[in-house]
């Protein structure tokens, strides 16, 4: 597939896989996807898998990426893990204010503003997610929901970082629920998300960022949203635990 920026596919596997489990996964991407160059690859274990799966993935085309970061560097926060840390099992990658945390940890779009600067500053690229749930699109409501996270959790970066910071759009009524965006609902957010980084930053940034789908991704439908315009790749869940389907939303995206 002929696409203007380069495919960005990364596996979210949240809290599953115990380190057995996530070697026993690793290894079997390792050898599905060898020789893949046209997609960059990303899997994000859980932070007790990492260490483990860092060795694994050393010398292959697979990346690391965490699945969570703390704003600080250092210091009495009991349970926080800090960029300087993730950087030691070679942490490239890490998603910042997915739905769950927002949700269940009450994250704001402040929090996640200061943890892309904390990524940044650590040489670890963000991964920002941002999603509209089912009444506010029920509600034509979208588009201002989306530009509201927008604006807000990627506020005060410089225009460099933006450009390597990933941006996952993700529908929360299309997350774990088998319920996928059109291709076409998927393109039209995406746009509007390139159009506001063009407000915020510039033309320039606007037309380097990578901006992923992300909801009920599988192999049979990842062909079709990764051959929308602004689709740049596509931040997946349920399908990245196992071999098969992660393996083909890969190579089916090619
Ligand atoms: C996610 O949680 O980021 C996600 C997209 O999940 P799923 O692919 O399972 O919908």
């Amino acid at each position: 597939m002929n696409k203007e920026r380069k495919l960005i596919i990364a596996g979210n596997w949240k809290m599953n896989r115990t380190v057995a489990e996530a070697l026993d996964l690793v290894q079997s991407l390792k050898r599905e996807l060898n020789g893949v160059k046209e997609v960059d690859i990303v899997i994000c274990p859980p932070f007790t898998a990492l260490h483990a799966v860092a060795s694994e993935v050393l010398e292959s085309n697979i990346r690391l990426g965490a699945q969570n970061m703390s704003e600080n560097n250092v210091g009495a926060y009991t349970g926080e893990i800090a960029a300087v840390m993730l950087k030691e099992f070679s942490v490239r990658y890490v998603v910042l204010g997915h739905s769950e945390r927002r949700q269940y940890q009450q994250e704001s779009d402040a929090l996640i503003a200061r943890k892309a600067a904390a990524a940044h500053a650590g040489s670890i690229k963000p991964i920002v997610c941002v999603g509209e749930l089912l009444a506010d699109r029920e509600s034509d409501r979208t588009e201002q929901v989306i530009g509201s996270q927008i604006r807000g959790s990627l506020a005060g970066l410089t225009k460099e970082q933006m450009i390597e910071t990933i941006v996952a759009y993700e529908p929360v009524w299309a997350i774990g629920t088998g319920k996928t965006a059109t291709s076409q609902q998927a393109q039209d957010v995406h746009a509007f998300i390139r159009t506001t980084l063009r407000s915020m930053f510039d033309d320039n940034v606007a037309r380097k960022v990578r901006i992923q789908y992300g909801g009920s991704v599988k192999p049979n439908n990842a062909r079709e949203l990764m051959s929308q315009p602004d689709v740049d790749g596509a931040l997946v869940g349920g399908a990245s635990l196992e071999v098969r389907s992660f393996s083909d939303i890969i190579k089916n995206s090619i």
